[in-house]
């Protein structure tokens, strides 16, 4: 059996990237796995491939989440694990040029569906008796602060201030609550940033001790462990898998 066996699993942002390579992961350690993302044809199809349900919503809408995990709940029954992982760039560029109405957009996609999901799922947990693993994409530009887009690193720095918080407040539920931050990964979303994937690569590992930017699969395989038993003791914890770079 696998090491997610029987483990109810709602993964929002799955149609791409780092949440698709989690969801297929996932499937094949055992898990039910219900895909969630705003892309409606590429979420569908996904989960036709892995015989896994999905269910659209946008998670900067806080009906939208918490009817994902509502229909997580209806499906199987329970949910044992919530992966608040969809995102996007959003606005870039410089603080003295940006509207705020682009500001709020991209909290909204990046930090309070990381809210809503951490509430929403915390509920569930909590009702259905406790346990469960809460798990949240952050990012190096979180921990280091700073860099490339500015409301971005924000967002994604308050993902570990929150995962902290709900990891402190959950415990007494037995629930767990972590984060994960990669450094560069090369999937879609970073053409959004660089256009130029090589370029983007090139830039990541001219300053990563271990010289490469990782791949989705990698960053699935942490949140699989946090996921896991294995971790039954792991809370309010932010892995970072950056090549290195937070450290150099
Ligand atoms: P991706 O673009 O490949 O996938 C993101 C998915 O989220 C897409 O399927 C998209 O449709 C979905 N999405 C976007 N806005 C949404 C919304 N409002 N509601 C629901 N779904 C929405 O990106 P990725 O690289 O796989 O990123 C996944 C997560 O990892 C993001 O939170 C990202 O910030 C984080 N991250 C990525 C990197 C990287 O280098 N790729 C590094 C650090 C952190």
């Amino acid at each position: 059996s696998g090491r997610l066996q029987d483990k109810v699993v709602l993964i929002t942002g799955a149609a791409s990237g780092i949440g698709a390579q989690t969801a297929r992961l996932f499937v094949a350690e055992g898990a039910a796995v219900v895909l969630s993302d705003i892309n409606i044809d590429a979420g569908q199809q996904l989960a036709r491939e892995l015989d896994a349900a999905f269910i659209a919503a946008d998670v900067s809408v806080e009906e939208q989440v918490e009817r994902a995990v509502a229909y997580t709940v209806e499906r199987h029954g329970r949910l044992d694990c919530m992966i608040n992982n969809a995102g996007m760039i959003g606005v870039v560029g410089s603080i003295l040029d940006t509207r705020t109405e682009d500001w709020n957009r991209t909290l909204g996609v990046l930090l309070d569906s990381v809210f809503f999901g951490v509430k929403h799922a915390g509920r569930q947990m909590r009702k259905q008796g406790g346990g469960g693993s809460i798990l949240s994409l952050s990012s190096l530009a979180g921990v280091v602060g700073g860099v490339g887009p500015q409301v971005y690193s924000v967002a994604k720095a308050a993902v570990i201030a929150l995962t902290r918080g709900a990891a402190s407040e959950l415990a007494q539920y037995g629930i767990r609550v972590n984060a994960v931050a990669p450094g560069l990964v090369v999937t879609p979303l970073v053409d959004q940033v660089y256009g130029d994937r090589e370029k983007a690569v090139q830039g990541a590992t001219v300053n990563s001790p271990l010289g490469s930017a990782a791949v989705p699969e990698e960053i699935a395989a942490s949140l699989c462990y946090l996921a896991s038993d294995e971790a039954r003791h792991v809370s309010a914890h932010t892995v970072v898998v950056d090549s290195g770079v937070s450290a150099a």
